[in-house]
């Protein structure tokens, strides 16, 4: 491992790419890796939470493509990384917790559905991970935003698991009153709405690696990915 990590800190070009369905598990997964390779973690869906939040608060009309695009400007955000747990802001404003809560998790498939926020978010995506070893999680990460990456999972699960653990952790921040069957549902719809769009719908890229972690602790997850690392970056 600690021959690995010193290759790679000569190279600053390396993707790991990890998408596939809500709640399955993507960003603790990224996250553990991200660290154990010494990468940055980017959390792509956090930007597509926040720029929904900014929709929302500011009643902006998805059906009129001027308004979308002039929206869009008005938005800055940035990624503050602290020990791997990476916290967004919204125009100066720290809004981690609130992209979580269920009117972001509501909206927000049908905001990233949208061309012009797809075209701006892939785009700074593309900046963020210029000259860097990253990891990045998201929907079309292996297959839009860094086709060539050099490593790509596909994350799968169980539905019923996935919404457990995602109410679990709903639960474990306060929020009492969403119930479980909401939580499956939403997942149900995002993964729909994610899949059937039009602009790069949620599918696996051919050489995306599959993992399906239905029945698999964190740590077997983890030791997983970092030996297929490990393969497809020494050969
Ligand atoms: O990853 P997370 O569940 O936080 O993403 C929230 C939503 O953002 C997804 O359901 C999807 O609609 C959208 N998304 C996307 N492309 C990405 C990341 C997220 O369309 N690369």
């Amino acid at each position: 491992m600690s021959k690995l990590l010193s290759l790679f800190s000569m190279r600053k070009n390396i993707v790991v790419a990890i998408d596939g369905y809500s709640s399955c598990g993507k960003s603790t997964l990224a996250k553990a890796l991200a660290k154990k390779l010494n990468f940055i973690y980017i959390d792509s869906g956090a930007m597509y939470r926040a720029v929904t939040l900014y929709f929302l608060r500011n009643n902006v009309n998805m059906k009129q493509a001027q308004t979308v695009q002039d929206a869009l400007l008005q938005i800055e955000l940035n990624f503050h990384s602290r020990d791997y747990e990476s916290h967004i802001t919204l125009n100066g404003e720290e809004v981690s917790e609130e992209i979580r809560k269920m009117p972001v998790s509501e909206f927000v498939s049908y905001v990233s559905a949208n061309k012009f926020v797809r075209r701006e978010m892939v785009k700074q995506q593309q900046r963020m991970g210029k000259s860097k070893n990253i990891v990045m999680d998201g929907r079309d990460i292996g297959t839009t935003v860094f086709a060539d990456a050099q490593v790509k999972f596909f994350m799968t699960a169980d539905p019923k698991i996935r919404a457990e653990r995602r109410f679990n952790e709903l639960q474990s921040k306060g929020d009492t009153t969403t119930k479980l069957e909401e939580v499956f549902e939403n997942l149900a719809h995002r993964d729909y709405a994610d899949t059937t769009r039009i602009e790069s719908p949620l599918v696996r890229a051919d050489d995306a690696i599959i993992l399906d972690n239905t029945e698999l602790t964190q740590e077997e997850q983890l030791i997983f990915a970092l030996d297929q690392v490990s393969v497809h970056l020494t050969h």
